[in-house]
Protein backbone atom coordinates (compact mmCIF):
# COMPACT_ATOMS: atom_id res chain seq x y z
CA UNK A 1 0.00 0.00 0.00
CA UNK A 2 2.89 2.81 1.12
CA UNK A 3 4.68 1.38 -2.13
CA UNK A 4 1.79 1.98 -4.01
CA UNK A 5 0.95 5.74 -2.45
CA UNK A 6 4.66 6.64 -3.28
CA UNK A 7 4.82 5.59 -7.06
CA UNK A 8 1.82 7.35 -7.66
CA UNK A 9 2.87 10.29 -5.62
CA UNK A 10 5.43 10.33 -7.99
CA UNK A 11 3.73 10.25 -10.87
CA UNK A 12 1.19 13.07 -9.57
CA UNK A 13 4.02 14.93 -9.13
CA UNK A 14 6.03 14.39 -12.64
CA UNK A 15 2.33 13.94 -14.35
CA UNK A 16 1.81 15.31 -17.92
CA UNK A 17 -0.95 16.77 -19.35
CA UNK A 18 -4.12 15.45 -20.49
CA UNK A 19 -5.97 17.06 -23.15
CA UNK A 20 -4.65 19.19 -25.77
CA UNK A 21 -5.89 22.13 -25.45
CA UNK A 22 -3.62 24.70 -27.39
CA UNK A 23 -0.57 24.71 -24.58
CA UNK A 24 -0.16 21.13 -24.59
CA UNK A 25 1.49 19.91 -27.95
CA UNK A 26 3.86 17.63 -26.85
CA UNK A 27 2.04 14.72 -26.12
CA UNK A 28 4.23 12.21 -27.48
CA UNK A 29 6.02 12.05 -24.32
CA UNK A 30 2.86 11.21 -22.58
CA UNK A 31 2.82 8.48 -20.43
CA UNK A 32 -1.23 8.19 -20.58
CA UNK A 33 -2.40 6.36 -23.74
CA UNK A 34 -4.83 7.41 -26.07
CA UNK A 35 -7.63 4.88 -26.93
CA UNK A 36 -11.17 5.17 -27.91
CA UNK A 37 -13.31 7.07 -26.10
CA UNK A 38 -16.65 7.22 -25.15
CA UNK A 39 -19.22 10.36 -25.67
CA UNK A 40 -22.40 10.99 -23.86
CA UNK A 41 -24.95 13.72 -24.47
CA UNK A 42 -27.53 12.76 -21.95
CA UNK A 43 -27.99 14.41 -18.33
CA UNK A 44 -27.79 12.59 -15.75
CA UNK A 45 -29.50 12.75 -12.30
CA UNK A 46 -28.24 11.37 -9.19
CA UNK A 47 -27.95 11.88 -5.82
CA UNK A 48 -25.60 14.34 -4.34
CA UNK A 49 -24.75 16.06 -1.00
CA UNK A 50 -26.01 20.07 -0.95
CA UNK A 51 -25.30 22.98 0.84
CA UNK A 52 -28.17 25.66 1.02
CA UNK A 53 -26.71 28.33 2.92
CA UNK A 54 -23.59 29.55 5.46
CA UNK A 55 -23.37 27.09 8.47
CA UNK A 56 -26.68 24.37 7.46
CA UNK A 57 -26.45 20.91 7.20
CA UNK A 58 -25.80 19.51 3.61
CA UNK A 59 -28.86 17.39 2.44
CA UNK A 60 -29.18 14.46 0.04
CA UNK A 61 -30.93 15.97 -2.70
CA UNK A 62 -31.04 14.62 -6.19
CA UNK A 63 -29.76 16.85 -8.77
CA UNK A 64 -28.81 16.87 -12.47
CA UNK A 65 -25.32 16.45 -13.82
CA UNK A 66 -24.50 18.13 -17.69
CA UNK A 67 -22.61 15.92 -19.94
CA UNK A 68 -18.64 17.32 -19.94
CA UNK A 69 -17.71 19.89 -22.87
CA UNK A 70 -14.45 19.74 -24.97
CA UNK A 71 -11.68 19.84 -22.59
CA UNK A 72 -13.62 18.10 -19.33
CA UNK A 73 -14.36 14.55 -17.99
CA UNK A 74 -17.63 13.16 -16.62
CA UNK A 75 -16.82 10.99 -13.88
CA UNK A 76 -18.94 8.28 -11.75
CA UNK A 77 -17.80 8.68 -7.90
CA UNK A 78 -16.65 5.58 -6.17
CA UNK A 79 -15.16 6.94 -2.90
CA UNK A 80 -15.33 10.58 -1.69
CA UNK A 81 -13.62 11.88 1.62
CA UNK A 82 -13.94 15.18 4.08
CA UNK A 83 -11.25 17.63 4.32
CA UNK A 84 -11.79 20.37 6.69
CA UNK A 85 -11.75 22.83 3.65
CA UNK A 86 -15.34 21.19 2.65
CA UNK A 87 -16.67 22.72 6.15
CA UNK A 88 -14.91 25.81 5.80
CA UNK A 89 -16.88 26.04 2.57
CA UNK A 90 -19.96 25.26 3.79
CA UNK A 91 -19.68 27.86 6.36
CA UNK A 92 -19.59 30.56 4.05
CA UNK A 93 -15.59 30.58 3.43
CA UNK A 94 -14.77 32.65 1.47
CA UNK A 95 -17.39 33.62 -0.51
CA UNK A 96 -21.02 32.29 0.55
CA UNK A 97 -21.64 30.50 -2.65
CA UNK A 98 -25.14 28.76 -2.41
CA UNK A 99 -26.24 26.08 -3.30
CA UNK A 100 -23.20 24.50 -3.26
CA UNK A 101 -22.08 20.67 -3.66
CA UNK A 102 -19.05 20.07 -1.60
CA UNK A 103 -16.43 18.00 -1.69
CA UNK A 104 -12.36 17.91 -3.27
CA UNK A 105 -11.16 14.86 -2.31
CA UNK A 106 -12.37 11.79 -4.10
CA UNK A 107 -11.82 8.51 -6.45
CA UNK A 108 -14.01 8.00 -9.15
CA UNK A 109 -14.28 6.09 -12.75
CA UNK A 110 -14.61 8.05 -16.01
CA UNK A 111 -17.99 7.89 -17.69
CA UNK A 112 -17.29 10.08 -20.74
CA UNK A 113 -15.00 12.51 -22.03
CA UNK A 114 -15.11 16.16 -24.42
CA UNK A 115 -14.23 15.45 -27.56
CA UNK A 116 -10.46 17.45 -26.98
CA UNK A 117 -9.82 15.39 -24.15
CA UNK A 118 -7.27 12.02 -25.70
CA UNK A 119 -5.62 10.72 -22.68
CA UNK A 120 -8.61 9.67 -20.82
CA UNK A 121 -10.97 7.41 -21.35
CA UNK A 122 -14.06 5.81 -19.69
CA UNK A 123 -13.52 3.15 -17.38
CA UNK A 124 -9.76 5.06 -16.23
CA UNK A 125 -9.13 5.46 -12.42
CA UNK A 126 -8.72 9.20 -11.38
CA UNK A 127 -8.88 11.40 -8.53
CA UNK A 128 -9.39 15.57 -8.84
CA UNK A 129 -6.80 17.62 -8.41
CA UNK A 130 -7.74 21.32 -7.15
CA UNK A 131 -4.38 22.83 -8.45
CA UNK A 132 -3.81 21.79 -12.62
CA UNK A 133 -0.15 21.85 -13.88
CA UNK A 134 0.23 21.97 -17.95
CA UNK A 135 4.18 21.70 -17.11
CA UNK A 136 5.06 24.73 -19.72
CA UNK A 137 4.00 28.02 -17.52
CA UNK A 138 6.56 30.14 -15.75
CA UNK A 139 5.26 28.56 -12.29
CA UNK A 140 5.28 25.43 -13.58
CA UNK A 141 9.24 25.04 -15.11
CA UNK A 142 10.36 27.21 -11.63
CA UNK A 143 10.46 24.35 -9.80
CA UNK A 144 9.46 26.03 -7.06
CA UNK A 145 5.36 26.25 -7.03
CA UNK A 146 2.89 24.08 -8.66
CA UNK A 147 0.60 27.11 -8.41
CA UNK A 148 -0.01 26.97 -12.54
CA UNK A 149 -1.03 29.85 -14.13
CA UNK A 150 -3.07 28.04 -16.66
CA UNK A 151 -4.57 25.95 -14.91
CA UNK A 152 -5.42 27.77 -11.35
CA UNK A 153 -6.80 27.23 -7.74
CA UNK A 154 -10.49 28.43 -8.54
CA UNK A 155 -12.82 29.70 -5.66
CA UNK A 156 -15.96 31.25 -7.46
CA UNK A 157 -17.60 28.08 -7.86
CA UNK A 158 -17.46 27.64 -11.05
CA UNK A 159 -15.66 25.53 -14.26
CA UNK A 160 -13.06 27.74 -15.95
CA UNK A 161 -15.75 29.14 -18.81
CA UNK A 162 -17.19 30.69 -15.55
CA UNK A 163 -20.20 27.72 -15.74
CA UNK A 164 -22.19 25.34 -13.69
CA UNK A 165 -22.61 21.86 -14.80
CA UNK A 166 -24.71 21.20 -12.02
CA UNK A 167 -27.88 22.29 -11.44
CA UNK A 168 -31.27 21.59 -8.76
CA UNK A 169 -34.43 21.67 -9.93
CA UNK A 170 -33.21 24.58 -12.79
CA UNK A 171 -31.56 26.14 -10.13
CA UNK A 172 -27.67 26.16 -10.56
CA UNK A 173 -25.59 24.62 -7.87
CA UNK A 174 -21.87 25.59 -7.70
CA UNK A 175 -18.66 23.51 -7.49
CA UNK A 176 -15.96 22.94 -5.08
CA UNK A 177 -12.42 24.26 -6.78
CA UNK A 178 -12.33 22.28 -9.73
CA UNK A 179 -14.90 20.03 -8.99
CA UNK A 180 -17.49 18.88 -5.91
CA UNK A 181 -16.61 14.93 -5.21
CA UNK A 182 -19.73 14.63 -2.58
CA UNK A 183 -22.00 13.24 -5.75
CA UNK A 184 -22.71 10.40 -7.94
CA UNK A 185 -21.22 11.90 -10.73
CA UNK A 186 -18.92 15.31 -11.53
CA UNK A 187 -17.53 17.18 -14.33
CA UNK A 188 -14.33 17.83 -14.31
CA UNK A 189 -11.47 19.77 -16.14
CA UNK A 190 -8.95 17.10 -17.71
CA UNK A 191 -6.26 19.08 -16.71
CA UNK A 192 -7.35 18.77 -13.05
CA UNK A 193 -7.84 14.61 -13.03
CA UNK A 194 -4.67 12.30 -12.61
CA UNK A 195 -4.78 8.48 -13.42
CA UNK A 196 -4.31 6.69 -10.75
CA UNK A 197 -3.04 3.23 -10.62
CA UNK A 198 -5.63 0.84 -10.28
CA UNK A 199 -3.79 -1.60 -7.67
CA UNK A 200 -4.20 0.95 -4.69
CA UNK A 201 -6.99 0.92 -2.39
CA UNK A 202 -10.07 3.32 -3.65
CA UNK A 203 -10.95 3.91 -0.43
CA UNK A 204 -7.51 5.18 0.55
CA UNK A 205 -6.23 6.76 -2.31
CA UNK A 206 -9.23 9.65 -2.31
CA UNK A 207 -6.96 11.00 0.40
CA UNK A 208 -4.15 11.90 -2.48
CA UNK A 209 -5.95 14.53 -3.94
CA UNK A 210 -5.74 17.14 -0.95
CA UNK A 211 -4.68 15.93 2.73
CA UNK A 212 -1.96 13.22 2.22
CA UNK A 213 -0.07 14.99 -0.64
CA UNK A 214 -0.66 18.32 0.83
CA UNK A 215 1.15 16.74 4.33
CA UNK A 216 3.62 14.95 2.38
CA UNK A 217 4.37 17.87 -0.13
CA UNK A 218 5.14 20.11 3.37
CA UNK A 219 8.19 18.34 3.97
CA UNK A 220 9.04 17.68 0.66
CA UNK A 221 8.82 21.37 -0.60
CA UNK A 222 8.35 23.69 1.64
CA UNK A 223 10.10 22.69 5.46
CA UNK A 224 12.91 21.01 3.02
CA UNK A 225 13.23 17.78 6.09
CA UNK A 226 17.06 17.21 5.68
CA UNK A 227 18.39 14.00 6.06
CA UNK A 228 19.34 12.54 9.73
CA UNK A 229 17.46 15.64 11.31
CA UNK A 230 14.38 14.80 13.94
CA UNK A 231 10.73 15.92 13.17
CA UNK A 232 7.53 16.45 15.42
CA UNK A 233 4.56 16.49 13.33
CA UNK A 234 1.45 18.12 15.89
CA UNK A 235 -1.52 15.65 14.17
CA UNK A 236 -1.68 12.36 12.55
CA UNK A 237 -4.38 12.72 10.59
CA UNK A 238 -4.53 12.70 6.67
CA UNK A 239 -2.19 16.09 6.47
CA UNK A 240 0.02 14.41 9.31
CA UNK A 241 0.20 10.94 7.82
CA UNK A 242 1.56 12.19 4.77
CA UNK A 243 3.76 14.74 6.77
CA UNK A 244 5.15 11.32 8.39
CA UNK A 245 5.74 9.38 5.23
CA UNK A 246 7.17 12.66 3.58
CA UNK A 247 9.92 13.40 6.23
CA UNK A 248 10.57 9.24 5.94
CA UNK A 249 10.63 10.08 1.95
CA UNK A 250 13.94 12.80 2.95
CA UNK A 251 15.44 10.50 5.21
CA UNK A 252 14.88 12.40 8.71
CA UNK A 253 16.06 9.44 11.15
CA UNK A 254 13.72 10.87 14.36
CA UNK A 255 10.23 11.17 13.49
CA UNK A 256 7.73 11.89 16.40
CA UNK A 257 4.19 11.63 16.07
CA UNK A 258 1.72 14.08 18.48
CA UNK A 259 -1.72 13.17 18.99
CA UNK A 260 -4.39 13.05 21.28
CA UNK A 261 -5.79 9.83 19.39
CA UNK A 262 -4.16 7.00 21.12
CA UNK A 263 -4.96 4.75 17.83
CA UNK A 264 -2.75 6.58 16.37
CA UNK A 265 0.34 5.20 17.94
CA UNK A 266 -0.19 1.85 16.17
CA UNK A 267 -1.00 4.13 12.32
CA UNK A 268 1.70 6.43 12.54
CA UNK A 269 4.10 3.51 12.36
CA UNK A 270 2.99 2.73 9.30
CA UNK A 271 3.87 6.01 7.83
CA UNK A 272 7.43 6.13 9.29
CA UNK A 273 7.07 7.56 12.50
CA UNK A 274 9.93 6.55 15.13
CA UNK A 275 7.93 8.17 17.89
CA UNK A 276 4.50 8.61 19.59
CA UNK A 277 3.71 11.34 22.07
CA UNK A 278 -0.09 11.32 22.96
CA UNK A 279 -0.14 14.81 25.49
CA UNK A 280 -3.73 13.94 26.74
CA UNK A 281 -1.38 11.19 28.89
CA UNK A 282 1.53 13.71 30.33
CA UNK A 283 1.26 17.02 32.43
CA UNK A 284 4.35 18.50 30.89
CA UNK A 285 3.86 20.90 28.02
CA UNK A 286 4.50 19.24 24.69
CA UNK A 287 7.60 21.25 23.98
CA UNK A 288 9.22 19.52 26.96
CA UNK A 289 7.98 16.12 26.30
CA UNK A 290 9.96 16.46 22.67
CA UNK A 291 12.71 18.07 24.36
CA UNK A 292 12.99 14.86 26.19
CA UNK A 293 13.09 12.85 22.98
CA UNK A 294 15.46 14.85 21.24
CA UNK A 295 17.79 16.64 23.69
ZN1 LIG B 1 -8.61 19.72 1.25
ZN1 LIG C 1 1.39 25.70 -15.56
Amino acid sequence: MKMHIRSILSSYLTRKPISKSPIFRSLGQNHFFTSSTSRSNQVITCKAAVCWGAGEAVKVEEIQVEPPKSSEVRVKMLYASICHTDILYCSGFPLPLFPRVPGHEGVGMVESVGENVIALKEGDLVIPTYLGECGECENCRSGKTNLCLEHPLTLNGLMLDGTSRMSIRGQRLYHLFSCSTWAGYMVVNANYLVKIDSRIALSEASFLSCGFSTGYGAAWKEAKVEKGSSVAVLGLGAVGLGVLEGARNQGAARIIGIDKNERKREMGKTFGMTDFINPSKSNKPISELVHELTG
